[in-house]
């Protein structure tokens, strides 16, 4: 039974229990690091960010709490602490992965669920570079996924906590909704009434999370379709489907485009469903199980249909998410089997590319490319040097490492939605990573990382040139001249 206390605006007691739940160090713990009473209140962010005021005992329910298993094996050795962004951020330990740990295992020994332990948990990216930089293989991805589940079928979440996050997911996972969005957004963008707005100072006056909303929108280009069959260039290697995704299909309808003619040109027949809707990424890293599963076994059922020998992403998000499918449809009877053997044909593009070796000349790009690991790409999927090797292969091309590239940019699904503080935290110190690359185009494969680094750029008054990975090998395969990729957003 679920038993909630203490609503209210500012309900003290369940204040200073919060303090509580974010002053006690684990067990073990070296002095150094464990976090003094109140600090957590100090030093992360979070000042107005909405909150409920409320205490759910206990906190996690029967339905799949973290499991005892993967919390015991973490062994506070600290070793996640340098690469988790809000750990760098704040010096917090209840904001670093050996303290959300921490959190998941009081929560599990009968803590309540209150404020303070949720913003913890609302407050990581997800980026998993603690699964990297982790000796003993703690689990934390399969962890905070539990977690973020409890949280969000437990927790009542403030009004107006609750409204933004409807509109998002109400929004973003569905294309036709999205597109449809899309005249209004060019009218706006055109019409230099954005601008207008931005110089007046307009924005600066709405709700902080609607702001960072408006800031990431994408300059909107010409749709460019894709076909629902694109045949492979010579003799056919493969026939691969290929996910199109929500933000991707609408925003960056020319990375689809480029994904469909390079994987054409290097021996693909290329599958499109045009029945496909969103793979439930952004449901799945937010904690909305059963929106997630729904839409996990919808795109299964698609694909399935093709019979296609493999599904390839070319979103980091969208590929990390499917490759979980077998975990998420873990208890249904219909999909377990399926999902698990459907995660085992999904691909990155450049995975894929790499596993087929090319086929197609690569023309020379003579420029310098600053690659950015998208934090589902590199520490989720653990795919860094097949990027890297796919990019190498194109003659004239300089590759740039991106100094503390394990860092996460803040972008992280809807992160930069409803954390915008921390989020442009991290945009910056990106930007300055990035700019001190002296890189000529910055690349990387994920959208939500391209919004958030245009945005991060813009507010250093910066400008440099931004492309998917598809697009850059695309243009290599078709000659194109390299201007045409210096000359982008
Ligand atoms: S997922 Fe990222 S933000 Fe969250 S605890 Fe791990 S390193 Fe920190
Ligand atoms: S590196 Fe792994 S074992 Fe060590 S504190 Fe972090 S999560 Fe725990």
């Amino acid at each position: 039974m679920t038993e909630q206390t203490g609503r209210g605006p500012e309900p003290a007691h369940e204040r200073a229990s919060a303090t509580q739940v974010g002053a006690r160090g684990p067990e073990g713990l070296p002095d150094e690091v464990g976090a003094e009473p109140g600090q957590a209140d100090r030093a992360t962010a979070g000042a107005g960010r909405p909150e409920a005021g409320v205490a759910v005992l206990p906190a996690f329910d029967d339905h799949h709490p973290p499991e005892q298993e993967l919390i015991d094996d973490c062994v506070h050795c600290g070793f996640c602490l340098p690469t988790c962004p809000t750990y760098v951020l704040w010096g917090e330990e209840m904001d670093s992965p050996r303290g959300r740990i921490y959190l998941m295992e009081i929560g599990r020994q009968g803590e309540a669920m209150n404020d303070e332990m949720v913003r913890h948990f609302d407050q990581c990216l997800g980026c998993m570079a603690c699964v990297t930089a982790c000796p003993s293989g703690v689990q934390y991805g399969k962890l905070i996924e539990a977690t973020r589940q409890q949280v969000e079928r437990r927790y009542p979440r403030s009004r107006r906590d609750r409204a933004f996050r409807a509109l998002i997911f109400r929004l973003f996972p569905y294309p036709r909704r999205l597109r449809l969005l899309r005249g209004p957004l060019r009218l706006y963008q055109r019409s230099g009434l954005g601008t207008l707005a931005r110089r007046a100072g307009l924005l600066e006056r709405l709700p902080r999370r609607l702001s960072a909303m408006e800031r990431l929108v994408p300059d909107l280009g010409r749709p460019e379709p894709v076909p629902e069959v694109t045949p492979a260039v010579g003799p056919r290697r493969r026939r691969v489907g290929m996910l199109t995704g929500c933000v991707q299909r609408v925003f960056f309808p020319g990375v689809n485009a480029a994904t469909a003619r390079v994987l054409a040109a290097d021996g693909c027949e290329v599958v499109t469903p045009r029945a496909q809707g969103c793979c439930g990424a952004l449901s799945l890293h937010a904690g909305r199980e059963a929106e997630a599963q729904g839409f996990a076994r919808a795109a299964i059922e698609t694909f399935e249909a093709t019979g296609v020998d493999q599904v390839v992403v070319n979103a980091a998000g969208c590929g990390s998410a499917m490759k979980e499918y077998g975990h998420l449809l873990r208890d249904d009877p219909v999909f377990a089997e399926r999902a698990r053997a459907f995660s085992e044909k999904v691909r990155d593009l450049s995975e894929l590319l790499v596993e087929l070796g090319p086929v197609a000349p690569r023309h020379p790009l003579p420029m310098k490319v600053a690659w950015h690991d998208a934090c589902h790409l590199g520490h989720a999927q653990g795919i860094r040097a097949q990027p890297r090797a796919a990019l190498r292969a194109i003659p004239g091309l300089e590759l740039r490492e991106i100094a503390e590239s394990e860092i996460c940019c803040g972008s992280a699904g809807i992160y930069n939605l409803v954390e915008p503080e921390p989020a442009a935290e991290l945009g910056d110190r990106k930007a300055a990573n990035v700019l001190a690359t002296g890189a000529d185009l910055l690349v990387t494969s994920n959208p939500g990382c391209l919004l958030q680094l245009r945005n991060a750029l813009e507010r250093r008054g910066r400008h440099l040139a931004m492309a998917h990975v598809a697009e850059v090998l695309d243009a290599a395969v078709r000659g194109a001249d390299p201007a045409s990729l210096l000359a982008r957003d």
